[in-house]
C-alpha cells in the first residue's frame, strides 16, 4: 500500500468520526528520518484521491526535526539522518525518538 491510499484511508475513516464530507487541505508532517519522499506523496497524492472526498484537496508537507536518545550522555540529541552518531559523543548507541514517521497535523473540512 502506497503511503497516499493510507493517508486517504485515514481521510476516509476521519470523514465517519469527525462528520465530514469534503476535504479541502491535507497538512502532512513527515520526519526528517522518514524515508518518505515528500516529492513523490505531492505527486501521487492527486492521483490517488482524484474522485474521493479529499479530490483537489490542497496538501502541505511539513518537514520536522529527527530526535534521538543518546544513552551514553543521557540526554535528547537532534539528529539530521539515521545511521549517523552523536553529534555530543560521536557515539552511535541512540534510540530514535522523533523524526521518522509521518502523520496528518492539520485538516480542513467541509
Ligand atoms: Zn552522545
Amino acid at each position: 500500500m502506497s503511503l497516499c491510499e493510507g493517508v486517504l484511508r485515514i481521510l476516509e475513516e476521519q470523514a465517519g468520526v469527525q462528520n465530514y464530507s469534503r476535504v479541502r487541505r491535507v497538512t502532512l508532517e513527515i520526519g526528517m528520518l522518514s524515508t518518505a519522499v515528500p516529492e513523490s506523496i505531492e505527486m501521487c497524492f492527486g492521483a490517488v484521491t482524484r474522485g474521493t472526498l479529499a479530490d483537489g484537496a490542497a496538501l502541505e508537507i511539513v518537514r520536522t526535526p529527527g530526535e534521538a536518545w543518546c544513552k551514553k550522555c543521557a540526554a535528547s540529541v537532534p539528529v539530521k539522518e539515521r545511521y549517523t552518531p552523536c553529534p555530543r559523543c560521536g557515539g552511535f548507541d541512540l534510540e530514535l525518538r522523533a523524526g521518522d514517521g509521518l502523520r496528518i497535523k492539520e485538516l480542513e473540512v467541509d
